[in-house]
């Protein structure tokens, strides 16, 4: 009953929060290649859709801190350039993360990946790939917990080392420069920890709301009319259906290109 009730609040702040995915959504169907006609192989089994995370650890629930007003200090919005920088969170996902970094690697331009500590755990040779090929890791917390700013210190601390420590299961040297605080539901007190942890707080300036799937040509349009140079561009390749983000990003991407330039962050 107590799990339920956890579900059904975790649902809700799910619906009505911007800004960075739907953890436990499952897609409708995978975007793989359509099955050959003619061919009697069976097409290969796809690799596992990750299953929802919505179990809470059996522990008893602290109280949890209020969301401050207004976003914490200290919080990088811009690329630091006066290129944009790219960012992807709620991955890896085998289905959407193999077709950004292509799409990344023909444009030659880099990007940061925002990575769920489950995920990374569960597809290490994704992680490899991002970093193989030059992106920026960032430290998305390991179930998208979007309160985890709101937990005691010591359980954020657990968490962002978690994650990390399934990052670096993959690639053992990996550098993990950042941390996005799930839904940017940032507070001062997670951004001291994951400051402690070495890992700087990433937020975005141009949100297109991709999560809540839109068409790839809204997606467009809503990332060019806010893009201003310097920008921090903020989707998604994991948490659900991303087919729109993918055809989006086949225009934004040449287009951010050849107006701003991409800008590694720094
Ligand atoms: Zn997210």
């Amino acid at each position: 009953m107590r799990s339920r009730s956890v579900l059904a609040l975790a649902l809700g702040l799910v619906l009505v929060l911007t800004g960075c995915g739907e953890p436990g959504k499952t897609p409708h169907q995978a975007g793989g290649p359509p099955p050959a006609a003619s061919s009697p192989t069976p097409a290969p089994t796809p690799t596992p859709t990750p299953r929802p995370s919505r179990t809470t650890p059996p522990k008893p629930k602290p109280k949890l801190r209020p969301l401050p007003k207004t976003l914490p200090a200290g919080l990088h919005r811009g690329s630091g350039d006066r290129g944009v920088a790219l960012t992807f969170d709620d991955g890896p996902d085998p289905r959407y993360t193999p077709q950004i970094l292509d799409q990344l690697r023909a444009a030659h331009v880099t990007a940061t990946f925002c990575l769920i500590g489950k995920q990374a755990r569960r597809y290490p040779e994704l992680v490899a790939r991002i970093v193989r090929e030059g992106h920026q890791l960032c430290n998305h917390s390991w179930r998208h917990d979007l309160n985890l700013g709101r937990r005691p210190a010591a359980e954020i601390k657990a968490d962002l080392v978690r994650t990390n420590q399934a990052i670096r299961a993959a690639v053992p040297d990996a550098e993990i420069t950042w941390f996005r605080q799930p839904g940017g539901r940032w507070t001062a007190e997670e951004v001291a920890v994951a400051g402690k942890l070495g890992l700087r707080p990433l937020h975005w300036s141009v949100d297109p709301q991709d999560w809540n799937r839109p068409s790839a040509k809204t997606i467009i349009k809503r990332v060019q009319a806010s893009t201003r140079p310097g920008a921090i561009v903020l989707m998604h390749d994991g948490g659900g259906d991303r087919s729109q983000t993918m055809a989006a990003c086949r225009q934004l991407i040449p287009d951010l290109k050849r107006r701003y330039g991409i800008a590694r962050l720094t």
